[in-house]
């Protein structure tokens, strides 16, 4: 692209870093904000700004959060004997959308992925022991996507979590196949919560 000016190329290129926008996307964004009156743009930018300085991981289940510790895990009217394993805050996102569970989560910050670079330590898996360390938790429902990533990290958090006086159970995710978390729709994944199968029964 032949741009008519360093500053509209520089904010095309910024935007054409994002995931999933390309050069010409960008460059519609960025005319689209040059149009904008500088409240408009001053709100967009100040939004990311605030974003990046004050959000927070929540220091229980490492969900994003405004404050130390997130709304849910704060909240009395969620049941703290069962705890769902997740890989980022888009997943506590679809499944508080199905409004069919009721416990805590644990975000993971990931997947085990060694082609990736990403190992057991780089996830918040220590934590989780931590967390299951000595607390009253009864169950814990790991909700990974189906795909090799998902299942290296099930089999790894079995490995490590087998030993506690707990159950362990994984989401029906045979409906959802190949497919992430995020994209199965409410009713499915509500439904695959409500019918998780014990993990120990999935082996052989
Ligand atoms: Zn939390």
């Amino acid at each position: 692209m032949n741009f008519s000016s360093k500053l509209l190329e520089n904010a095309v290129n910024e935007f054409g870093k994002l995931p999933g926008v390309g050069q010409k996307t960008a460059l519609r964004l960025v005319l689209h904000l040059l149009k904008q009156t500088k409240e408009e743009t001053f709100s967009f930018t100040n939004s990311i700004d605030q974003m990046k300085e004050h959000i927070k991981h929540c220091k229980v289940c490492f969900n994003i959060s405004d404050l130390e510790i997130c709304e849910i895990c704060a909240s009395p009217q969620r049941d703290r004997s069962i705890i769902c394993v997740v890989e980022d805050t888009r997943d506590v996102m679809a499944i508080e959308n199905t409004e069919q569970f009721k416990g805590l989560y644990h975000v993971l910050g990931g997947l085990i992925s060694p082609m990736d670079g990403i190992g057991p330590a780089d996830l918040t898996i220590e934590s989780l022991v931590q967390r299951l360390d000595g607390a009253d938790v009864n169950e814990v429902i790991i909700a990974l996507s189906a795909t090799m990533e998902g299942d290296t990290t099930i089999f790894y958090l079995y490995r490590k979590l087998k030993d506690f006086p707990i159950h362990i159970s994984t989401i029906a995710r045979g409906i959802a196949f190949g497919g992430e978390l995020e994209y199965v729709d409410e009713l499915t994944l509500g439904r695959s919560i409500m019918t998780r199968v014990p993990y120990e029964h999935k082996i052989g």
